[in-house]
């Protein structure tokens, strides 16, 4: 497990982003301003630009430079979020000389932890939280119960696309689509959506 996984992921994941950008903003059309496509296809090709002109010594690197390129390229609220996920994640990287699945895990907590400090989402406000914490909790699981990484990704991806479709009937309470109150009801929130397509991403390359 080296650098090349991550940029592996890296480019994976901003290939899924631009293939589903037209449904991610069509998602953000029915309770927001119809950008997170285009939102997270921008910052993802940022992230490839800058892994097609420079080399990474460490994982750590890699992860903080990818999260800092999201939040200077994506305006969106999800810019920031996302941004400060891979700095917190490159930060438990750099603490490690071996990278294993329990930092993994470990990176994964303390990313969603900077998500909740900037965006103060609680479970259930119907945004990307509602992905990202049932997908934690899975990883832990699995990873106690003796899943090697890929077990462990891969569970984490199938708890995510359930909090993604959970967050169907919900009631915006964060982010843009709050504003539409019940209104945001019945519509599948767009940021659990990207969350979900980066955790498959991960399923499939990190391991
Ligand atoms: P914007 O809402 O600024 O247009 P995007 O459309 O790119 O930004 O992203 C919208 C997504 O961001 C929402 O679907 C939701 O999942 C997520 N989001 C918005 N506000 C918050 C927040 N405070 N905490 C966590 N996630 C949030
Ligand atoms: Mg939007």
């Amino acid at each position: 497990m080296g650098v090349d996984n991550f940029v592996n992921w890296l480019r994976d994941a901003a290939s899924t982003l631009h293939d589903n950008a037209a449904y991610l903003t069509e998602l953000d059309s029915a309770i927001g301003d119809a950008d997170h496509g285009a939102n997270m296809d921008r910052g993802f090709q940022a992230i490839v630009a800058v892994l097609d002109e420079s080399t990474f010594a460490s994982a750590d690197e890699l992860m903080k430079k990818a999260g800092m390129t999201l939040v200077s390229k994506v305006g969106g609220a999800s810019g920031p979020l996302y941004g400060t996920f891979f700095l917190r994640f490159g930060t438990v990287l750099a603490g490690t000389s071996s990278i294993t699945p329990e930092v993994i895990g470990e990176a994964f907590k303390a990313g969603v932890g900077g998500i909740l400090q900037r965006g103060k989402a609680e479970l259930g406000d119907k945004t990307m939280y509602d992905a990202w914490a049932p997908a934690l909790d899975a990883y832990d699981a699995a990873v106690a119960g003796g899943s090697d990484l890929a077990g462990a990704l891969n569970a984490a991806a199938e708890a995510a696309a359930k909090g993604r479709d959970a967050t169907v009937p919900l009631v915006a309470r964060k982010g843009r689509a709050s504003y539409l109150g019940e209104r945001s009801a019945g519509h599948q929130d767009p940021g659990a959506t990207s969350t979900t397509l980066l955790l498959e991403s991960a399923a499939r390359t990190l391991a």
